[in-house]
């Protein structure tokens, strides 16, 4: 039996627009096709899981520094927790205005 499923063009769109907008470090991340919800756990969830993907993830320093210049408040990126983000954010937005950020990974 056919089945017909609607898809809304306006959701198509912005999708594509994403997906061909997204920085091309992306592509190589280690999380891709992971499930998403493993990177915003809710308060008292394990991220163990998500921080070992990340651990192993070729574009770590690429992602922190986007989670922190895009000033991502929730969710594991760049293998850190949000509370972890906080207390890196002046040191790596100084290493990121300097070019450095290599140095202080
Ligand atoms: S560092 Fe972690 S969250 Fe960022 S792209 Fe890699 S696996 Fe994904």
């Amino acid at each position: 039996m056919d089945s017909v499923v609607s898809v809304d063009p306006r959701r198509v769109r912005e999708l594509l627009r994403v997906i061909l907008e997204r920085p091309d470090w992306m592509r190589r991340a280690h999380c891709l096709g992971v499930d998403t919800n493993l990177f915003f756990p809710e308060r008292g969830e394990p991220t163990a899981y998500a921080l070992s993907i990340c651990s192993e993830c070729d574009v770590r320093l690429q992602c922190l520094a986007f989670a922190i210049s895009g000033a991502e408040r929730e969710g594991i990126f760049g293998g850190t927790s949000a509370r972890a983000r906080r207390r890196l954010r002046v040191p790596v937005k100084a290493a990121l205005a300097e070019g450095r950020l290599y140095d202080i990974a």
